[in-house]
């Protein structure tokens, strides 16, 4: 078997922040020990990109399909037939990013619903896993998992950032909680829930552009930068970053690539 390496389950490296420098942005992460960056889809309009990434760098980029809730507007259902219709001729890693995002904008609550319920039922039907959105949602989303999975459901809540509760609400339906540069943000209390529920339904995800990790915190994230969170949760762990990148790399092989 090939030795552990570092996944990054979670970057959106097709998107224009990274314009101007993605290659250097991919060296990087490969000379951090980044062998694998896994895709989410937005909308309509990221999949070129993301297809041509997935294009330009096999076996290191992967996509996803799927329609992320903030971007469930009122023509979500021709969004949908766009992203079924590329599920139904090619396979993907994951359908994602799905889910419900209340936090913002409750505008299309309903919509977003209907929108996150049919793309379980299509994750259902072609055996994916699930990369989740969810925020000011959780309950809405585990109801919902549960009722349309029946346990068949499997995959991440990416930016994991709750209590110990909600991270065992998550782990009680055999799903995997993505850690990302939240944890190094001072309160957000993330180690304390890590010491509480182990490593055994972690991965790691940067969320780049986003939610870079401290000291680049406001910053534009990359994937490299999984080096920086997977140390901070071995400090907070007490134990070694080779233990980090072992673990989360089975883990997100078990997601995405079950055996
Ligand atoms: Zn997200
Ligand atoms: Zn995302």
């Amino acid at each position: 078997m090939e030795s552990a390496y570092i996944i990054d389950t979670h970057c959106h490296l097709y998107d224009e922040a990274f314009m101007e420098d993605r290659s250097l942005v991919i060296d990087r992460a490969k000379a951090a020990g980044v062998k694998r960056i896994y895709l989410p889809n937005i909308d309509g309009s990221s999949i070129d990109g993301m297809l041509e990434l997935e294009t330009d760098f096999p076996d290191f980029c992967y996509a996803m399909m799927g329609l992320h809730p903030c971007y469930v507007k009122e023509d979500f259902k021709q969004e949908l037939k766009v992203m079924h219709k590329w599920l139904s001729i090619r396979n993907f890693s994951a359908i994602g990013e799905i889910g419900l995002d209340f936090f913002r904008d409750e505008t299309f609550r309903a919509e977003q619903l209907e929108a996150f319920q049919l793309q379980l039922e299509w994750a259902l039907e072609k055996d994916l896993p699930v990369v989740i959105h969810s925020r000011k949602s959780l309950q809405e989303c585990i109801k919902m998992i549960k009722t349309i999975g029946k346990g068949g459901i499997r995959g991440i809540f990416h930016c994991f950032s709750g209590s110990v509760e909600e991270a065992n609400a998550i782990i009680d339906l055999g799903m995997y909680l993505g850690i990302g540069g939240v944890v190094t943000y001072k309160n957000a209390g993330l180690p304390e829930v890590l010491h509480s529920i182990g490593l055994q339904n972690v991965v790691l995800e940067t969320d780049a552009p986003y939610l870079a990790p401290v000291p680049f915190r406001g910053k534009r994230n990359e994937p490299a930068y999984t080096q920086l969170i997977a140390t901070e949760i071995a400090d907070s762990l007490q134990c070694s970053i080779e233990d980090i990148i072992q673990i989360t790399c089975k883990n997100a092989l078990q997601v995405f690539e079950p055996i």
